[in-house]
């Protein structure tokens, strides 16, 4: 039974349909059937919106950027306890939503709690700036954080919420206003949050919510020239047009983009039996978390070579073995894509290895079990022999597809590492501390894990080099991110300069 909302936009405190009228189905991607029917909102809805969050912010002096600190954190704080409070819902939601286990739903709204109370933590420690020294007792110098201003924030559908989460605390931690853009595909729990935060007490006009697609939405927050910042996580593809778009304005742009995370392995890892099994289970969790819909996903087997035969042939019992249904079902283990597009997608890049000659160890079908026919199911699918001339090595496909790739010697190991044009994540596996080090230090990714894959800290900063990305999400970095610097210099006993004599 879907729910219908197509008052889902949301502007100035106030709740609205479409300027259109139009409307969107949102799917329930384990059985194609419809969740919801929200608001498909265009051009004049974004407007509406940043007109909103424009005179929210008041040139700084608007009721959110006015007040204190430390009324901010406590703010983000309630929002915090009433996630929790609702944690169970919006677990649900986001695991029907997207596609995901009840209990990644669960994980994912307490990563969102997280998020809120860290930001909450660190604006209230860091305060309101810092005094410099000047090098005069005549002289005082303060340098104060401001908002930046209105910020167009706009996320994808893998981890609908969290991914908001990581720029509406800091974005409003820092008193900015905010106008958010969900994924058309997965809106709902970013709907329910706007909820929260009306509920915590946020003035009207502070944060926004248009609902409707990238273009001509997203494309429009990316170009106005009443938003300051926009921060964008989502594909390489639309990240690039998004900061051309913000060019003309020279607005700050913030991107978070794909990978193609490289899970390397070395031999002494797998010495012992427990070696072996913690190695291969945490590639099993790297590769196939969430269908492989992680822009983290270790989707890149990096195996020394004298180990490859039997760290394959393992991973590949077990990748078999991974019980697929819908999410909301405690027996299953992963669910479906998240839509059509992208299991054809993934289909695709299967074939495409395929035929560049790779060798599929296990899936590379869709599930026969009845059931799961209506649903977008892909199988978990291991791809050995792989090498950087296929496709399906070099692009990101965001789905449960693994491709096996080998080297002799640590240099090798790196060099194939490195060789991808982005940079977001990367593993390590191996029993020698020296090596571990090393490989991490010459890793050109933006987190490296060393005997683990996938855990992030909100205090830790989270982005990419390369085409991973531009800034960084989280930490002290990902406040920094939501704020201008302003320097304030006060000459206490002024006198003339006297560099023109005349
Ligand atoms: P996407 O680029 O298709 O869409 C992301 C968001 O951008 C959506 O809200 C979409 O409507 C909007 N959008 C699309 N075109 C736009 C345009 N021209 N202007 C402005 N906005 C536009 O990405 P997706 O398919 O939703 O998400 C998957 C991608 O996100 C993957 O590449 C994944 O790696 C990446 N991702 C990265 C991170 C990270 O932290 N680096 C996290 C999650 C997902």
């Amino acid at each position: 039974m879907s729910e219908h909302r197509e008052n889902s936009i949301f502007v100035a405190g106030e709740w609205r349909t479409a300027a259109s009228g139009a409307t969107r189905e949102v799917h329930d991607p384990a059985d194609a059937t419809v969740l919801a029917v929200v608001a498909e909102g265009g051009r004049e809805d974004a407007d509406a919106a940043i007109a909103a969050a424009h005179e929210a912010f008041g040139d700084g002096r608007g009721p959110w950027p006015a007040t204190p600190v430390a009324e901010r954190a406590a703010l983000l704080r309630r929002v915090a306890d009433l996630l929790q409070r609702d944690r169970e819902e919006l677990g649900l939601l986001e695991s029907r939503d997207a596609g995901k286990t009840l209990e990644e739903g669960r994980v994912d709204i307490d990563c969102v709690t997280d998020a809120f109370r860290y930001f909450a933590d660190l604006v209230a420690a860091e305060g309101a700036g810092r005094v410099v020294d000047a090098g005069s007792p005549d002289l005082h110098s303060v340098v104060v954080h401001e908002p930046v201003g209105v910020c167009a924030l706009i996320t994808p559908w893998n981890y609908p919420l969290l991914q908001a989460s990581w720029k509406i605390a800091p974005a409003l931690a820092a008193g900015n206003t905010v106008v958010v853009k969900p994924s058309e595909i997965t809106p709902l729990t970013t709907i329910a949050l706007m909820r929260l935060l009306a509920e915590a007490g946020l003035p009207a006009g502070a944060a926004n919510l248009v609902t409707g697609p990238g273009d001509p939405v997203g494309a429009r927050m990316s170009e106005h020239p009443d938003v300051d910042l926009v921060s964008f996580t989502g594909g390489l593809v639309s990240g690039t047009k998004v900061m051309r778009a913000a060019a003309d304005t020279v607005k700050k742009v913030a991107l978070e983009l794909g990978g193609k995370n490289p899970n390397v392995v070395f031999a002494d890892a797998c010495a012992t039996a427990e070696g072996f099994d913690t190695a291969v289970d945490q590639a099993l969790n790297a590769a196939f978390i969430h269908s492989g819909q992680v822009c983290s996903a270790g989707s890149r087997l990096i195996v020394e070579e004298s180990l490859r035969e039997r760290f394959v042939a393992e991973l590949a019992r077990r990748a078999e073995r991974i019980r697929l249904g819908r999410g909301t079902d405690p027996d299953v283990e992963c669910g479906p894509l998240v839509s059509a597009a992208q299991l054809a997608r993934t289909e695709e890049y299967v074939a495409s290895a395929l035929a560049e000659g790779a060798v599929l160890r296990a899936g590379g079908e869709r599930p026969a079990e009845p059931g799961l026919a209506d649903g977008w199911f892909y199988r978990p699918t291991v791809l050995d022999r792989c090498h950087r001339g296929m496709r399906v090595v070099r692009e990101e496909v965001f789905g449960p597809v693994l491709t096996v790739e080998t080297f002799r010697t640590e240099d090798e190991a790196v060099a194939l590492a490195n060789d991808t044009e982005y940079g977001l994540a990367g593993g390590v596996w191996t029993a020698d501390a020296g090596r571990a080090r090393r490989v991490a230090g010459r890793l050109r990714h933006g987190t490296v894990w060393i005997n683990d894959f996938h855990p992030y800290l909100p205090q830790a900063e989270w982005g990419g080099f390369g085409k991973s990305g531009v800034g960084r999400e989280l930490g002290p970095a990902g406040l920094a991110e939501y704020r201008e610097s302003k320097h304030v210099y006060q000459n206490l006993a002024p006198r003339p300069v006297r560099w023109f004599k005349g």
